[in-house]
């Protein structure tokens, strides 16, 4: 099992996360003295933090803005993470740099396997947002059987970028666009309702009633989006069981064994009164 001296969470800011909660518990599970702890850094300051963390026999995570800066940073970016422009995991090689991959991308796709039963084929998806986490999104919808995806963001320039990266995004579009009507599946990439506030990524009124709802934005309780589409009779979920999955994931990665996943999500639960 590989040793680490520090595990860190890098955001701006960091206090929202649930991370450490499910992490530190699988760390007392596993008997480990290691604790993972927050970092807040300021985007100019992000360089410099990863050029610390190379110092020392680190791992950890990179969170909201910092997910495509630290793509740029990185020594070592795995081939998943440069389809995907974004870094969420960070680990120093044994030849003392910082590699980094991209987890979000399997923690997507275990969490609709797990709430749907299986990936869907022949969906179409609308991905709401243009960031990091829409980019993983997408990277994961180019392993399913015939989606297609558009891609709904308040600049339509960062939708038409996304277009050119990811085969899968048949269409660029404004956040109201018509074309959600099509959508069997929906997901919110934007941190709109991060804060608890009663506020949705776009009206369910636009949306087909048979469309599943997801969120990746997960809190102490489900968000208000989340909680108005299952009133309206959708199927829908939040980011909670995505960061589990993508948490297993980097824990392999940093540490060269799998953590007891059973231990984190209790943890998780928890933490956000879920149980
Ligand atoms: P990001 O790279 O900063 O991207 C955020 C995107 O949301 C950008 O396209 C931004 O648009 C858009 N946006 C922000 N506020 C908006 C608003 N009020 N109206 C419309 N669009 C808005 O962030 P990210 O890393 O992609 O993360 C996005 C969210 O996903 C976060 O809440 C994060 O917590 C969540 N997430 C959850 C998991 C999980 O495990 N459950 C994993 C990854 C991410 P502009 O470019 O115009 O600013």
């Amino acid at each position: 099992m590989i040793e680490r001296e520090r595990l860190v969470l890098i955001g701006h800011p960091v206090s929202h996360s649930l991370s450490p909660v499910m992490y530190n518990a699988a760390l007392e599970a596993a008997g480990r003295k290691l604790r993972y702890e927050t970092l807040d850094v300021p985007p100019d300051a992000l360089s410099s933090a990863i050029e610390a963390l190379a110092l020392q026999n680190s791992a950890g995570n990179f969170t909201l803005p910092h997910k495509k800066a630290a793509f740029k940073r990185v020594a070592q970016p795995s081939a998943l993470s440069s389809a995907v422009g974004a870094v969420n995991t960070f680990w120093r090689t044994d030849d003392g740099v910082i590699a980094g991959d991209n987890t979000d991308v399997a923690g997507f796709n275990e969490m609709v396997r797990e709430e749907l039963g299986s990936l869907p084929e022949t969906s179409r998806v609308a991905v709401i947002g243009a960031g990091g986490a829409a980019s993983a999104v997408l990277t994961a919808l180019e392993s399913w059987s015939g989606a297609t995806a558009s891609v709904h963001a308040r600049d339509l320039a960062r939708a038409t970028s996304m277009r050119m990266r990811h085969p899968v995004v048949v269409r660029a579009c404004s956040m109201r666009d018509p074309c959600l009507e099509d959508a069997d599946l929906v997901v919110n990439a934007t941190p709109i309702g991060l804060s608890g506030e009663d506020a949705h990524p776009v009206e369910l009124s636009l949306l087909a009633r048979r469309a599943v709802v997801v969120d990746l934005v997960y809190g102490a309780d489900e968000t208000a989006w989340v909680r108005a589409a299952r009133e309206r009779g959708h199927t829908a979920f939040d980011g909670l069981s995505m960061l589990l999955h993508q948490g297993v994931a980097a824990w392999t990665l940093w540490f060269g064994v799998e953590p007891d996943r059973a231990v984190m999500w209790e943890a998780l639960r928890k933490a956000a009164g879920r149980v």
